[in-house]
């Protein structure tokens, strides 16, 4: 017998990995710089050179064990210690080695975070529009993922769609700040109306309500964009972050889960993790890796071309008459397609070797991403095409 449940998946393929795929081809076929490709979410800047210094540095060690061997399994101590210094002195929380735990990637973190507060039948909400991963994510644990429909006009939280799904099986709440794919940044507002909102919730079913907040995109916010860390505001908030796209790292593997300190029941949640990964095999990130990112905590890629091709997309696009709303951070834009179909939209779009991803299965039909960490001179360029593509709508 093979497991049917996995066997139905290669059925529903991943859009973003075939249109990825797809560009390769076309890119053999009449050269790379002729094709957009706006499919895939892969960082196009450089590593910072003070990690790939470390890295040598940490490999050419004597001490080969210290940096091949096994990590504990909640990940090595001192760089526990270190990633909750640096996030108590940027966010002011009295984060310990103990509220930390080490994770591959921010995946790795949220099949941790859900597991460690969600359980078979119960019920995690998130918004339109999402990153898709989320519906495996929550499947595979047996839960039921709810997603509220997105609120177009602004890219924040439908609270009054949220308000009427929102029932006492919900064991916790799944937002992604700065967002894949709208790029939009959940204000301060929105964050702190969802927190009196789930308080008040937690008050009236007298149950916990964890709010789990995915964070890979937390260092890529533009200038004048209103950033809050959302465990400054709620006390069940677990962070899943990664070192993906702030160094550029996303085959590295390496991330990490953050309790809210405040959260009453941290640091037990931090050790369940660790026995969750006995459960899921999938632990202990490299040595090796660890303590390289431990060394460069404070540090980021150079991460203004994002903006700049940002900028560049969305005063091009809503010049040819497209509309949406202006991302405050990630390096995804989110426009609603010229038709009301966007699988045709793309499809069509690909006429102009554009390589646009339907955003139905963000669960969000009618709008399309873009996922803008190419050269910024292919990006100018891609406006002709762009123009031509209006230029069929019109
Ligand atoms: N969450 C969101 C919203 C993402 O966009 C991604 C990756 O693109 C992940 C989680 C997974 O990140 P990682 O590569 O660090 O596992």
């Amino acid at each position: 017998m093979i497991a049917e449940e996995f066997k139905q998946m290669l059925g529903q393929k991943s859009v973003i990995r075939e249109l990825s795929e797809y560009a390769a081809e076309r890119a053999k076929q009449v050269g790379y710089e002729n094709v957009f490709d706006y499919s895939l979410g892969n960082p196009s800047v450089s590593v910072p050179r003070a990690f790939t210094d470390k890295l040598i540095e940490l490999a050419s060690s004597e001490d080969s064990m210290a940096v091949h061997g096994y990590s504990p399994s909640l990940g090595i101590t001192s760089v526990r210690e270190k990633v909750a210094a640096s996030l108590s002195e940027r966010f002011g929380l009295n984060y310990k080695k103990e509220h930390i735990f080490m994770t591959s990637g921010a995946a790795g973190a949220l099949a941790h975070a859900l597991r460690a507060v969600v359980t078979a039948g119960d019920e995690v909400i998130t918004f339109a529009p999402f990153f898709p991963e989320y519906t495996p994510y929550v499947h595979g644990l047996g839960a039921v993922l709810k997603v509220v429909p997105p609120d177009t006009e602004t890219m924040q939280i439908n609270f009054e769609a949220f308000e009427k799904m929102f029932s006492s099986k919900v064991a916790a709440v799944l937002i992604n700040t700065p967002n894949n794919p709208s790029g939009a940044v959940y204000s301060t507002e929105t964050i702190k109306k969802l927190a009196a909102f789930l308080s008040e919730k937690e008050k009236e079913y007298g149950h916990d309500i964890y709010l789990i907040s995915d964070e890979p995109y937390r260092e890529i916010v533009f200038e004048h964009v209103d950033a809050p860390y959302t465990a400054q505001y709620y006390t069940h908030t677990i962070t899943c972050y990664s070192f993906s796209k702030s160094l550029s790292l996303p085959g590295e593997r390496i991330g990490y889960v953050a309790v809210n300190p405040d959260c009453p029941d941290a640091a037990l949640i931090i050790t369940m993790c660790g026995q969750i990964s006995r459960g899921i095999g999938h632990n202990c990130p490299p040595s090796l890796i660890q303590l390289a990112v431990a060394q460069v905590l404070d540090m980021t890629a150079d991460l203004s071309v994002y903006e700049t091709n940002m900028n560049i997309l969305y005063d091009g696009l809503t010049k040819l008459g497209f509309s949406c709303v202006k991302p405050g951070g990630t390096f995804y834009i989110f426009p609603k397609a010229l038709e009301d179909d966007a699988v045709a939209f793309c499809k069509h779009a690909l006429k102009y070797d554009l390589i646009l991803v339907p955003a139905d299965s963000f669960g969000c039909p009618g709008y399309f991403r873009m996922a803008y960490c190419i050269p910024t001179e292919k990006v100018e360029r891609s406006l002709t095409a762009f123009e031509k593509l209006a230029k069929d709508y019109q």
